[in-house]
């Protein structure tokens, strides 16, 4: 459900408003980054997710069928925590299981398990035993992967890939101040497709799977960014 304006407890000196972004921000609630639909304090500068912005108090996932995730707002315990999905740091907002002691980002545990445009389709699986496109490794973090399995892609490279294109932008805390917009993907599929000669062909393909993850995994799928990123990366 979509509210024009909000309160929320970790911001509650201001009103927070729906806003939609093309430019990436840092959320204040999970610390990952975030595009396209937020809650936002234009006064403060600060950024939620819509998944961080009305989190549920308990949810459960499908690949976790005996765990009931609860809504913290700060990693519990001590111990320095990591995502399940993704495999970055907890540093924020979090889902944590106390039973087994798994935790979800926000966004990633409301990643969606289909991907799907009309033309390609992309399943989120727990594990899949085929190399990513990005990374040639197997097992890691979750991942999506097209009905064909031919292309895989970790939840996981996707997230470095953007945090290593946005570098920059993820150590301020201004989208503002941010002005290259969307960095280059394409160069990135490429140079992993140059040295893998069999994949040449598919990085067409790659890069549209691609843009379908980045935008679930920027935590709003539904979103004009598959069209911004499409540019960028015909563009780039
Ligand atoms: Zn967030
Ligand atoms: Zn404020
Ligand atoms: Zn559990
Ligand atoms: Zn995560
Ligand atoms: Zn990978």
């Amino acid at each position: 459900m979509k509210y024009s304006e909000i309160s929320h407890f970790s911001h509650p000196q201001h009103k927070l408003k729906f806003e939609h972004s093309e430019f990436p921000f840092k959320c204040d609630g999970c610390k990952e980054v975030g595009i396209g639909s937020s809650y936002k304090c234009t006064v403060c500068d600060f950024d939620l997710h819509l998944h961080c912005a009305i989190p549920a108090p308990t949810i459960f996932h499908s690949f976790y069928t005996k765990c009931s995730f609860q809504f913290f707002s700060r990693p519990p315990g001590e111990k320095p925590r990591f995502c399940n999905a993704c495999e970055r740091d907890v540093t924020g907002f979090v889902y944590h299981c106390r039973d087994c002691g798994f935790d979800l980002h926000p966004c990633c545990a409301k990643l969606p398990v289909v991907l799907d445009d009309g033309e390609i389709r992309l399943y989120l699986y727990r594990k899949v035993s085929s190399s990513c496109h990005k990374c040639g490794r197997r097992g890691r973090s979750w991942t999506y992967r097209s009905p064909c399995k031919k292309y895989n892609l970790h939840v996981a490279c996707v997230k470095d890939m953007l945090v290593e294109n946005w570098q920059g932008f993820m150590g301020g805390k201004s989208a503002r101040k941010f002005d290259t917009r969307i960095p280059s993907l394409k160069n990135t599929v490429l140079a992993q497709n140059k040295r893998k000669s069999k994949a040449k062909k598919g990085w067409e393909m790659a890069g549209l799977a691609l843009q379908f993850v980045v935008s679930a995994v920027l935590g709003d799928p539904t979103t004009l960014i598959a069209g911004v990123i499409g540019s960028m990366i015909s563009k780039a």
